[in-house]
């Protein structure tokens, strides 16, 4: 591992971050102590920072050895937590009932805190400009698609915008990659049948959603293996089935369905979506119920330009060594708001190992939490990785 000497040096103060950031958990669009605590520290640094933008991002712009003129880069972290309670009981663990950093977005904040104190520190080590960017609202509710709304690429005019995420599958001191898809198109649907309601004993006198809905699950799963190309990668799970009152002798009179749906590219995108609003609405219709169907498209497929992902495998080979770096890692079913940054710039988005023994739980698990052993090889890749894109 070539981790920077100052860095490691500096690692206890990067923990000590993290772990206030952590106990601190805030939701989307309302990280303020947590955006305020970057800001007094980017500003420890001596880096220029605005806020404002998407409510609560903080960018901070450092300028290598010629000044504002030349190249630019924007790194990327979120601050956003998660709406759950945490299980761990360690000392720095969230204050905040029903909050948890249960992501480790609190690592990434830190990680690119670490990487921005360093750099300040050494403008004579590369030549261009540096948009450290902490951006709200990852979880769910897009704050990288507001950003872009808002005129990021504008205001912070780069040729590459990279991002960073922790990665549980993934061994500590491994990191992983691969040009193109590296996440998929996440979509969901709601579903609500009407049919009549009644007595549980005369259901030929009804009209059953119950039964209508069952076999619209049924088929939902045929997608997969009769509609798409055994070479696509789809996902659709019903996730959601409501219906009935609780008594057993009443047939109710609507039904909800939701689901979740994973596709990779444009057209299986809206594919699989056409035919799950058909699929919905005939097999309603053959049971004699009604559907509405509503389909929403959520966060697209994070697709990484192969040229700025061969400058981030290069970045992460130097900090963890050529063996440690999966450059061709399978594609993830999960998803990610950094895709909307790279549907406008080119760019990269990278996994971070992160688990060893004290560090098996999953993202999003009540007894998560992100690793500090990690921050000093993320730290020295957003280095590495800020000093060779400046410079290609
Ligand atoms: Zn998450
Ligand atoms: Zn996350």
């Amino acid at each position: 591992m070539n981790i920077l000497p100052d860095i490691k040096e500096k690692s206890k103060s990067f923990k000590a971050w993290r772990r206030q950031m952590h106990a601190m958990p805030e939701l989307a669009y309302q990280e303020h102590m947590t955006a305020d605590f970057i800001a007094e520290k980017l500003e420890s640094f001596g880096i220029a920072i605005d806020r404002g933008m998407a409510e609560t991002a903080v960018i901070g712009t450092l300028h290598g050895k010629s000044g504002p003129n030349g190249k630019a880069v924007a790194l990327r972290a979120d601050m956003d937590a998660l709406a759950m309670d945490e299980k761990n009981g360690f000392d720095h663990k969230s204050c905040h009932d029903g909050k948890m950093h249960g992501c480790g977005h609190d690592g990434h904040s830190a990680m690119l805190l670490a990487a921005a104190e360093y750099l300040a520190e050494n403008t004579d080590r590369f030549d261009g400009t540096i948009y450290f960017v902490f951006q709200p609202a990852e979880e769910g509710a897009a704050g990288a698609k507001r950003m872009v709304e808002e005129g990021f690429f504008d205001k912070y005019p780069c040729q590459a915008i990279y991002g960073m995420h922790n990665w549980p599958a993934l061994p500590l001191g491994q990191m992983a990659i691969r040009p193109g898809p590296m996440t998929a198109n996440s979509d969901r649907f709601d579903v609500v049948l009407t049919g009549k309601g009644g007595h549980a004993a005369f259901p030929h006198m009804n009209k059953d959603v119950i039964v209508a809905g069952s076999a619209i699950v049924n088929a939902l799963q045929t997608i997969i293996s009769r509609r798409v190309s055994a070479n696509d990668k789809v996902v659709v799970t019903t996730s959601i089935f409501q219906a009935g009152s609780g008594a057993h002798n009443v047939m109710p009179n609507e039904a909800k369905l939701g689901g979740s749906v994973r596709t990779f590219g444009d057209q299986s995108r809206e594919d699989v979506k056409n035919t799950i609003i058909d699929i919905v609405n005939h097999t309603a219709a053959a049971y004699g119920v009604e559907a509405k169907v509503d389909y929403h498209f959520g966060y697209p497929s994070v697709v990484n330009s192969p040229a700025e992902t061969d400058v981030a495998i290069q970045a992460a080979k130097a900090v963890v060594g050529d063996e440690n770096v999966d450059a061709d890692y399978p594609h993830v079913m999960g998803a990610e708001d950094f895709a909307f940054f790279l549907q406008h710039s080119p760019g990269a988005y990278i996994a971070l190992g992160q688990r060893n023994d004290d560090h098996q739980a999953q993202l999003h698990s009540p007894h998560y939490d992100f690793n500090d052993d990690a921050t000093p090889i993320g730290a020295s890749y957003w280095i590495k990785l800020a000093q060779l894109s400046l410079s290609s």
